[in-house]
């Protein structure tokens, strides 16, 4: 058999840019949280999220490189004033790095359901959420979090003009959509923050790593300032507030510098790959691919589909008879707990048995993320719903995206699901 087909793998570049940095932070002994790679990869960074095509004038954002996106999230949200017992508003539908950090905090997560066209957070809804929450406990919410889920945008207009109105500042999670953008500009600007993830199987990778947009020369400081310690200027360590050591590494920001000189590439070729899904499933009565709307720019991280309810796929009596074994996403052999086969809200038993023929040819998929507000750990958050994300979750896959993705992956992995179709 072929070899597997992954979800969305790290790809260097072709002329070996990643090692050439990498051995010149050894070479020159900068192996530490700072130095020229981390400043060449900020700067890089910048030129990337400060451009627009469309209106070619460019924006003057600037970026602190982090050890994760889940620390840029949490240093975002100490930027925006997030202190124990304030509320801050989250799409319920993502990866929970958008709202653990809320918690870090101990703060409450305020989840908010999506709308069905991006799947992303409903402008409508979070403004009566934001309403309600003033209603009940006085206090407004102190962020809002929308989060550009597989890398698709969000209503980024409306959310800044009732953010706006209610004077909160918006904390823009683009972890998934790095180079994603609305109206020509770029995902992460506009927004008071803006999260960037490198994780190994993100859009770019320095194997792990993240960064936070900021919106002024100011802003960038403070954020680099908490994010070494909180160091105060004295010859001697003086510590007047609490820090984290939350840098990225020197090393693995010259793996980022070289990863910037094919961002483009690996875009376009996400977008290739969308392109050959949306065409073959336009014929597939039951299947509905998700693309993006007029006016938004997709990175499409990871596509989707979603299967209809009555659709009929192989194997579904099988479906669910085994628990999960294995971890979940690839997390580095950490297993934990499981055990049983069903919880409360699961994908429907069509999806798991097309994610199970998948599987057995090879390739990985992986439901959408169940939503925060279905999810046992944030059982007591107040969540404002409208079915959208939980009936999505039900319904959806992801598939195989991104430069190591060969055409006749696409093609075989189209081919796969066209054959596990009943009728
Ligand atoms: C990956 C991801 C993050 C966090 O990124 P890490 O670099 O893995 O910490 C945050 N939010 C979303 C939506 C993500 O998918």
């Amino acid at each position: 058999m072929a070899d597997r087909i992954y979800l969305c793998l790290a790809h260097m570049s072709e002329s070996g840019a990643e090692q050439k940095y990498v051995k010149e932070a050894f070479d020159t002994n900068w192996v530490v949280p700072l130095g020229p790679n981390v400043n060449g990869f900020e700067e890089d960074l910048e030129n990337f999220v400060n451009q627009n095509e469309q209106t070619k004038v460019n924006l003057d954002r600037k970026v602190v490189a982090l050890s994760s996106g889940t620390a840029a999230v949490h240093l975002a949200l100490i930027a925006c004033g997030v202190k124990p017992g304030d509320e801050v508003i989250v799409q319920s539908f993502t990866f929970c790095a958008s709202s653990h950090p809320i918690t870090y905090l101990g703060a409450t997560p305020v989840f908010v359901d999506s709308e069905a066209e991006t799947w992303n957070m409903d402008p409508e809804l979070m403004e009566e959420a934001i309403r309600d929450r003033i209603a009940k406990t006085g206090k407004k919410p102190k962020a809002i979090v929308p989060v550009a889920l597989y890398g698709m945008p969000y209503y980024i207009d409306r959310i800044m003009e009732i953010a706006n109105r209610y004077d909160i500042p918006v904390i823009e999670d683009a972890a998934e959509g790095f180079g994603s953008k609305f109206h020509g500009q770029v995902l992460g600007t506009f927004g008071e923050y803006g999260v960037l993830s490198f994780n190994g199987n993100k859009m770019i990778t320095t194997s792990g790593g993240g960064a936070l947009i900021c919106p002024s020369p100011e802003a960038k400081n403070k954020v680099m300032w908490l994010a070494t310690q909180a160091r105060e200027a004295y010859p001697y360590y003086q510590h007047e507030a609490i820090g984290y050591n939350y840098r990225l590494s020197n090393v693995c920001a010259g793996i980022g510098r070289g990863q910037m000189t094919i961002v483009n590439d690996h875009i376009a070729r996400h977008r290739e790959i969308a392109r050959m899904y949306e065409e073959a499933f336009a014929g597939v009565k039951g299947i509905t691919y998700h693309k993006e709307l007029s006016g938004m720019e997709a990175n499409y991280w990871l596509s989707t589909i979603l299967l209809d309810e009555d659709l009929k796929v192989k194997g579904e009596e099988a479906a669910y008879a085994e628990a999960v074994k294995g971890a979940v996403g690839g997390a580095a052999g950490v297993v934990h707990g499981g055990g049983t086969v069903h919880t409360d809200c699961e994908p429907n038993r069509n999806v798991e048995a097309m994610r199970l023929v998948l599987d057995h040819e090879g390739i990985e998929s992986r439901p959408l993320w169940k939503p925060m507000h279905k999810q046992p750990v944030y059982q007591q958050a107040p969540a404002y719903v409208n079915g959208v994300s939980e009936a999505l979750f039900k319904r959806g896959l992801c598939l195989p995206s991104g430069p190591m993705v060969t055409d006749a992956d696409v093609c075989r992995i189209i081919e796969t699901i066209k054959d596990a179709l009943i009728g």
